[in-house]
């Protein structure tokens, strides 16, 4: 099939790029002009594992375009997926200024009748009121053309993309009559997914998507709630969580305690669906406190370095191993390093960054600042430090050389933000060891 993909961030340049991998011709298009340009040149302006090989690839292949002109993305495409963001206004509300730009100019251009699908995660509602935006522009132009409007929203990790979209764990395809359904099975059928894909109404499909992201959250922040208990009455959150996590009714995914949940997805989301239940006048106890106990937690963890250090927090040098909100990304939209560096600079220690993709797109995310200096070496980063801080899980960090680190450090004083290390190992090395609900000396 002939596909254009309008949006190219991490969504929609892996959206393109499987397309393309499994044989359709794809077309891409991105409002930013440089971002066209690098990938033109096969490079992707961001970190994704294995995404740059297999751009390059189909680019070879003729599989894969990208252009800067609407008209030539839309030219021939069956169907047109759109992927662009949907951040979160200052109410919490979804921004969907990106997305409807994107509509008025089907609207303005499109000739025939064709597919569009929303790829992007959009508030229930949404694609019902796309449908009636773009018909009405295409009516209003006296074309007797109707377009339908799918809801297909995307559930992929950044830093597990690809894996993500090649072996999925359902499709879940919103739309209204038969003739869309069919065009997405023949669109994913070249996948041969073992997977169900799910039929439903668009306002199903929508709000799956918040559902899926509220629900995940909602269990980091029951454990990070609950690790405050454990920590209080002497529990280790870690052994709680195995022990919840191997009831099969629950499941192991998503019960770690740590500093809590950051990136594109989760916090936005969760902001939305606060929102879509403003609107609707419901209650919603449930999605106020994920979002109140995630940012607390982030809040109280910067409190126990600063309350350890005490006096000695003025001038001290506090070393932060891993800034992405996550491993294997180098996205950091609400990255929990940018609020917990900045609490320790604000009382007074001078901060050294280090992260395993330390490129430009991280270190623009923090204020130029004589109290923070960025270092290409973990260990660099320990020397001469008063604490080393864990904030993101890197595989890189998970067996540091810990007496390289202790020679290193002035004081040896670690916290581990993810209860990633063990804490009678750290200890047995001469550390004084804090994660997060796991008891101070055991
Ligand atoms: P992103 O910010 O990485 O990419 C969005 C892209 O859209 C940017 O390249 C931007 O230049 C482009 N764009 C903006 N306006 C445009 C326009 N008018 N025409 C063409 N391109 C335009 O965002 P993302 O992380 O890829 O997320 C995209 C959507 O997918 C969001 O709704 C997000 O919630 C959802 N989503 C994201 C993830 C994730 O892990 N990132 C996972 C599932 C769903």
């Amino acid at each position: 099939m002939k596909i254009a993909v309008f949006g190219l961030g991490y969504v929609g340049l892996v959206t393109a790029t499987s397309l393309s991998e499994v044989g359709h011709q794809v077309i891409g298009y991105d409002a930013d002009t440089d971002k066209l340009e690098s990938l033109r040149n096969s490079e992707v302006p961001f970190y994704e594992p294995g995404l740059a090989d297999l751009v390059s690839k189909n680019i070879d292949q003729g599989n894969l375009h990208f252009v800067d002109h609407i008209d030539w993305a839309i030219a021939d495409s069956d169907v047109i997926f759109i992927a662009v963001g949907t951040p979160p206004k200052e109410d919490g509300s979804a921004d969907l200024k990106s997305l409807y730009q994107v509509v008025e100019s089907l609207g303005q251009m499109l000739e025939r009748s064709i597919t569009i699908v929303v790829k992007s995660t959009v508030p229930v509602g949404t694609n019902q009121a796309i449908d009636r935006a773009l018909n009405a522009l295409l009516e209003s132009r006296g074309l007797q053309v109707s377009c339908d409007v799918v809801s297909n929203p995307e559930f992929l990790r950044e830093g597990n993309a690809l894996h993500d979209v090649f072996n999925p764990d359902r499709i879940v395809i919103g739309a209204t009559s038969r003739q869309a359904f069919d065009t997405m099975r023949r669109l994913y059928a070249p996948f041969h997914f073992t997977c169900p894909l799910l039929e439903m109404e668009p306002a199903s499909a929508e709000l799956s998507k918040y559902a899926a992201n509220a629900f995940l959250a909602s269990r980091i922040s029951f454990m990070n709630e609950l690790s405050r208990l454990a920590e209080t009455v002497g529990a280790d959150i870690n052994q709680v969580s195995t022990a919840l996590g191997t009831d099969p009714r629950i499941g192991h995914h998503f019960l770690h305690a740590g500093i809590g949940y950051g990136g594109s997805c989760f916090p936005k989301d969760i902001l939305s669906l606060r929102n879509m239940f403003w609107e609707h006048r419901i209650e919603s106890p449930l999605t106020n406190a994920i979002q109140q106990v995630n940012s607390e937690q982030r809040h109280r963890f910067a409190k126990t370095i600063i309350e350890h250090l005490a006096d000695a927090i003025d001038n001290s040098t506090i070393a932060l191993w891993g800034l992405t909100f996550k491993p294997n990304t180098d996205d950091m939209r609400d990255a929990p390093s940018l609020e917990i560096s900045q609490l320790l600079q604000k009382a007074g220690a001078n901060v050294r960054l280090y992260d395993p993709v330390l490129n430009s797109a991280i270190k623009d995310r923090f204020p130029t600042d004589s109290q923070l200096e960025f270092v290409d070496d973990m260990y660099e980063a320990v020397h001469g430090a008063d604490a080393l801080v864990l904030v993101t899980e890197w595989t890189t960090f998970a067996e540091p050389d810990f007496t390289k680190v202790m020679q290193l450090m002035r004081t040896p004083n670690v916290f581990d933000g993810r209860n990633f290390w063990d804490p009678d190992f750290v200890r047995s090395q001469g550390f004084t060891y804090y994660g997060v609900g796991r008891p101070e000396i055991r």
